[in-house]
């Protein structure tokens, strides 16, 4: 995934002996070479058993005579064989045995360049997007073959079967609050912009969801997690807010759904709105928060002049429990189930309205059946049912 050029401009940087230095004291045992106890956990060194020297092409090595890595012979060798050099010191130190996690020869490459604020380049392109999407997309396929069992229960536990995991590139990585999922944010050109993770079990310190801090290519207010899938056939764009909503959704055939994923919706969503020139759909919860948050977008849309749809999910449902409840069938539920705009923006007046006219109709209705005693005849009764019903809407009296 690097260029060996990459690999190089590393090695050159890097003082080794500085580096071991950070985890053992070295001291000068003869020329360009020091000695000290073993660095390695798992190795209670008594006697000085690990040198780091010099060579003459001015690289470095290092090896520990106890644990016998990083010279030639392995035979009986506890560790895997990682080398001599920087990355392998890199990978050695994480393989032990209480090791959560043994870093890939990729991954020693990313923290040593990322310790020594080494810019990741690919040689013909050269920029700080280019070389931060590099890094990006190196970092979603490392997390992707870390993914735990544990994660993968959990996924397939959501709904989500390998197949979902490969498409989305669904990924675990530990963070300072515990293992995550990670969920790579593709722009429409399936660039990595950054990642949005999930822890895996509930911590009441940390938040569900982190999404990756802002930079020169990842701004969460423009952000639609979701719309490298976009499909010109579809004339709708289905916003909700979650990527298993998407994930789901688009997986069961809804198509053109993306996410915000816990942002409002933004005027630079609205621009992108308007350029891609699809109608907005809301698919939001239906609790308190999700309709005042879907009020608030379909209003900035309305400023430019773009009329939404809303679908209001059905109660304690979110987009990726009805897409796993009914499957083939969202796309029509979604159809079937959307309000017009001026629908949804009526909707708490009619109610209003209809709860004012009721409260009337039990006012009046004492007299009404008193003067339903008057009539009498087949014909009354008819003449004063229709009067009843189209005057004060209240049907069939006598
Ligand atoms: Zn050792």
């Amino acid at each position: 995934m690097f260029s060996s050029n990459f690999k190089d401009k590393i090695k050159q940087k890097i003082n080794l002996l500085e580096l071991i230095k950070e985890y053992t004291d070295l001291k000068p045992a003869g020329d360009n070479i020091w000695q000290g106890r073993c660095p390695h956990p798992d190795h209670d060194d008594t006697t000085p058993s690990f040198r780091v020297w010099k060579n003459n092409d001015n690289t470095w090595s290092w090896a520990c005579m106890g644990c016998h890595v990083g010279k030639k012979d392995t035979k009986d060798n506890k560790y895997r064989n990682y080398g001599s050099d920087c990355f392998a010191f890199v990978q050695w130190m994480s393989d032990h045995k209480n090791s959560k996690h043994i870093y890939s020869f990729t991954e020693s490459i990313m923290i040593l360049a990322d310790k020594y604020n080494i810019p990741y380049c690919s040689d013909d392109k050269n920029n700080k997007i280019a070389s931060l999407l590099e890094k990006n997309y190196i970092k979603a396929k490392c997390f992707n073959i870390n993914l735990s069992n544990q994660t993968k229960k959990y996924l397939y536990n959501r709904g989500l079967d390998d197949y979902d995991i490969q498409k989305w590139c669904i990924g675990s990585n530990l963070f300072k609050s515990g293992f995550r999922i990670t969920f790579p944010l593709f722009d429409s050109k399936k660039n990595v912009l950054g990642f949005s993770s999930r822890l895996i079990s509930k911590q009441n310190n940390y938040s569900k969801y982190i999404n990756s801090k802002e930079s020169e290519c990842f701004h969460k207010r423009s952000f639609l997690y979701g719309i490298h899938l976009l499909d010109e056939s579809c004339d709708e764009i289905r916003i909700t807010e979650g990527v298993f909503d998407v994930i789901l959704s688009n997986k069961y055939n809804t198509k053109n759904v993306v996410a915000t994923l816990g942002t409002a919706f933004t005027k630079e969503h609205v621009s992108i709105i308007k350029h891609l020139n699809k109608k907005p759909v809301f698919c939001l919860d239906g609790d308190k928060a999700g309709q005042r948050a879907t009020y608030n977008a379909v209003k900035l849309l309305a400023e430019e002049g773009i009329y939404s749809k809303i679908c209001i999910l059905p109660n304690n449902m979110d987009l990726a429990d009805l897409a796993n409840q009914k499957k083939n069938d969202l796309e029509k539920y979604i159809q079937d189930n959307s309000l017009l705009y001026f629908q949804f923006l009526l909707k708490d007046c009619s109610k209003l309205f209809d709860s004012k006219l009721n409260e009337l109709r039990l006012n009046f209705l004492p007299k009404i059946l008193d003067v339903a005693k008057s009539v009498n005849t087949k014909e009354e009764k008819i003449i004063f049912n229709n009067f009843i019903q189209e005057r004060f809407g209240i049907k069939q009296i006598c």
